[in-house]
């Protein structure tokens, strides 16, 4: 019988290690290996190319995937940079239009002046996806749910058509994780993770990460791994992996606390503060019912919109971030800690003003990462945040 996640966490990839058994996959710092001879080593010729402890991670990470082969990168913008150099020039690219604003920029600003363009499409409507797919589309693009407006890609849809018309399918599953969401399992190529985020989940390390079960796409990437060299450092790969033990318990204590939260932020509804909170896992969540067949939980992300009040939504949101105590004012999400930002102000401040507005990225918006602390205190901490803007 095929493990279970929990079990791969601990496990996959880090047998005791040969020489002396330790039950920690050592760190590996070293530039380069000696060789018996000439061209006689034992696999291990210069670290760019291999290191034992960034192998460790790669088959830790393909394994909670379900995929055959992983290959890590120094963050997740260089991984996705080293995906889409799988294309060429000429090639065209149909992305969510709800994207994590490092990856547009990627997309418009070092991509396209190389010749590669992108169709922006609203990732709820796979016809959406189908209507801008012309014969020069040779990857789709998606992140589910999307940040910061958590719209849901039905993934399954989305892959079929890719398939029909042999188009590559990456997802970024930095939201999920696979333990909530398996995308290759739902027909994805392609898994792209920014592991700074809850597979590391300790908030001291940028790392990103490919899953794939192509042969052919894993040979292409690995090549690109070491020629592009964006490598992450084996201290780095060391912390990943310790960190992604507990990925799946603190994914469930994380999830159970938002849960918690979204349905106390849903019932302040109408009270002339919130107007509106999004939540996958809320019945009033438009893709309820997607979300609920295609994750194995709602996630740790809750957004929700403030009112205009006689301050105005942009300044009762100011007063709200700075009011709070337990939850910190930073940007990035998906670690222990409890994080809370304005994504147009913050993480979102680089999309133009008219793009940000189209998608419904506004002044009353709020975005929670929820952290694994005690609900209670996070609760109480945001109901007097909250009371202060009222
Ligand atoms: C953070 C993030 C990235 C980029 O990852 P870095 O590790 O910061 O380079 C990509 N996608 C999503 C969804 C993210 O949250």
């Amino acid at each position: 019988m095929s493990q279970r996640i929990e079990t791969l966490a601990v496990h996959a990839g880090q047998p005791p290690e040969p020489s002396t058994g330790a039950i920690s996959t050592p760190v590996f710092l070293t530039s380069t290996y000696v060789q018996q001879g000439p061209g006689e080593h034992r696999g291990y010729e210069y670290a760019r190319t291999q290191n034992p402890t960034r192998e460790a991670l790669e088959a830790n990470l393909a394994a909670l995937e379900g995929a055959r082969f992983g290959v890590c990168f120094a963050s997740g913008c260089a991984a996705t940079v080293t995906v889409l150099h799988l294309l060429r020039a000429g090639d065209h690219v149909v992305a969510g239009d709800d994207l994590y604003g490092g990856t547009f920029r990627i997309f418009e600003r070092v991509m396209r002046p190389l010749g590669l363009t992108t169709t922006y499409v609203d990732p709820t409507r796979p016809e959406a996806f189908a209507a801008a797919m012309r014969p020069e589309t040779r990857l789709v693009w998606v992140e589910t749910p999307t940040n910061p407006l958590l719209k849901i890609c039905d993934l399954a849809a989305v892959a079929e058509l890719c398939r029909q018309r042999g188009i590559l399918l990456a997802v970024d599953n930095t939201f999920m994780t696979p333990v909530l969401q398996r995308p290759l399992e739902l027909g994805a190529t392609l898994v792209v993770h920014s592991t700074t985020k809850y597979i590391n989940g300790h908030a001291d390390v940028i790392g990103g990460a490919v899953l794939t079960s192509d042969e052919g796409l894993a040979e292409r990437l690995r090549f690109l791994q070491n020629a592009m060299g964006a490598v992450p450092s084996p201290m780095d790969c060391f912390l990943i992996l310790r960190g992604v033990k507990t990925l799946p318990l603190r994914i469930e204590r994380q999830v159970d606390n938002a849960v918690r939260i979204a349905r106390w932020l849903a019932e302040q509804v109408g009270g002339g503060l919130i107007e509106r909170v999004i939540y996958p896992g809320l019945p009033s969540h438009p893709q309820h019912e997607l979300a609920s067949r295609q994750m194995r939980g709602p996630g740790a992300m809750i957004s929700f919109v403030l009112q205009d009040g006689r301050q105005g939504a942009l300044e009762r949101a100011r007063t709200v971030l700075r009011a709070v105590r337990l939850a910190s004012c930073a940007e990035s999400l998906g670690g222990v800690e409890t994080l809370i930002e304005h994504p147009a102000l913050m993480t979102h401040a680089s999309l133009p003003r008219d793009q940000r507005e189209r998608l419904g990225i506004g002044d009353g918006l709020i975005r929670l990462s929820v952290g694994i602390e005690h609900v209670d205190d996070i609760l109480a901490d945001l109901e007097q945040a909250l009371a202060r803007a009222a």
